[in-house]
């Protein structure tokens, strides 16, 4: 994109039109067009693209979208709750194309992930109470309901996934493809922007954002929300193709006694999980950043690091819930401070080398 300005100008000063040139290569007005997808407004913004072109694609993005939260929701009627209806009935159910690759690249995340991230964990997501589009007031579940949903260890390998068509070898499995649906959905609709020609946009899912190619002369930047108050805790200009998504504590949760329960549940106990409030992973892929983030906060404070250097994840920050930031050297290369620095003193952790990548079984 750059480019072509460049070349677009360099040309106007040769020929001596500038005047005439200008009208031709002025960039086109911004595009902004704001989806609700998944409970969330996902804003895109194209740069310099002619108004007609960026309408076009923002219409597929828009098709696309409401197909991808027909199937892919949790608790609405639609193929995933079919699915998911199947699975507890000990049967077998044919999906989409979409919906099974989506599926296999959560398997294999999962595994990455040694299952902190398990789509497979929605009856534990619901029993938390957060399968509403508001969050939950009223008690945790009672300690006999979460004793249950623990002793049936739903996981994403459960899944077998022939083709289109699922099954599962555990009935407890519900699948729930709220950790990483936003980057994957981000994904796809970055490449039909991409197949809809347009080189440079900004995809914006509130918590997660995706760019292709550059904002003119400058790199679409963004700010990563302080969770503690009102303000940024530091800004990143992402490089074409790079996504970055936020998970924590502080999006969806209930307050009861003194401790706060959010939605992010951790497999191994079919509680939330405590002691981190948010997570932020930069990456190329929407998917792996999403899925990653979500991952980081069940692993905490010990773990995160094997966790990240499994799933194949360099740039992370992570905010322990005394504010304490921990940052990779990768992403610390990128964070940019704003008005006045950072809110807290920053340590640097490395990630751990030659870690043994998990490997999925066969399914
Ligand atoms: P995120 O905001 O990306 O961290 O995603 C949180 C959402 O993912 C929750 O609202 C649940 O729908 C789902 N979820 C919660 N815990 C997990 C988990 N351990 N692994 C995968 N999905 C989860
Ligand atoms: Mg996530």
């Amino acid at each position: 994109m750059r480019r072509r300005v460049a070349l677009g100008l360099g040309l106007a000063a040769a020929l001596g039109l500038a005047g005439g040139l200008r009208l031709l290569t002025a960039p086109a007005p911004d595009i902004r067009e704001t989806f609700y997808v998944f409970g969330t407004l996902v804003e895109i913004e194209t740069h310099d693209v002619p108004e007609a072109q960026a309408r076009d694609a923002m219409a597929r993005v828009g098709a696309h979208f409401r197909q991808m939260h027909r199937d892919w929701h949790a608790w609405a009627p639609g193929a995933l709750e079919s699915l998911n209806e199947a699975i507890a009935a000990g049967q077998s159910f044919d999906v989409d194309p979409g919906l099974a690759q989506l599926l296999q690249q959560g398997r294999a995340l999962a595994c990455r992930s040694d299952v902190l991230f398990d789509p497979a964990v929605g009856g534990m997501v619901e029993a938390w109470g957060f399968h509403a589009d508001t969050p939950p007031e009223g008690d945790p579940p009672a300690e006999a309901v979460v004793a249950k949903l623990l002793a049936g260890h739903p996981k994403m390998t459960d899944l077998t996934i022939a083709g289109t068509t699922v099954r599962s070898s555990n009935p407890a499995v519900q699948l729930d493809l709220g950790a990483y649906a936003k980057g994957a959905a981000l994904d796809l609709a970055a490449a039909d922007l991409t197949a809809a020609g347009i080189t440079d946009a900004v995809l914006n899912a509130g918590g997660g954002v995706q760019v292709l190619g550059d904002a003119g002369s400058r790199p679409w930047r963004v700010a990563i929300r302080d969770p503690f108050e009102w303000g940024v805790v530091a800004a990143v200009s992402l490089r074409p193709g790079e996504a970055l998504h936020t998970s924590g504590n502080y999006e969806r949760y209930f307050d009861k006694g003194g401790i706060r329960f959010s939605h992010i549940i951790d497999p191994r106990t079919a509680r939330p999980m405590q002691g981190i409030v948010s997570v932020s992973v930069l990456s190329d892929s929407g998917a792996l950043s999403d899925a990653a983030a979500t991952a980081l906060c069940v692993a905490g404070e010990q773990d995160w690091p094997r966790i990240a250097a499994q799933m194949g994840v360099t740039a992370v920050l992570m905010i322990t819930d005394d504010g304490t930031m921990l940052v990779t050297p990768a992403m610390m290369d990128r964070l940019e401070p704003v008005a006045g620095g950072f809110p807290a003193p920053i340590t640097v952790v490395d990630l751990p080398k030659d870690v043994a990548i998990p490997v999925c079984p066969a399914g």
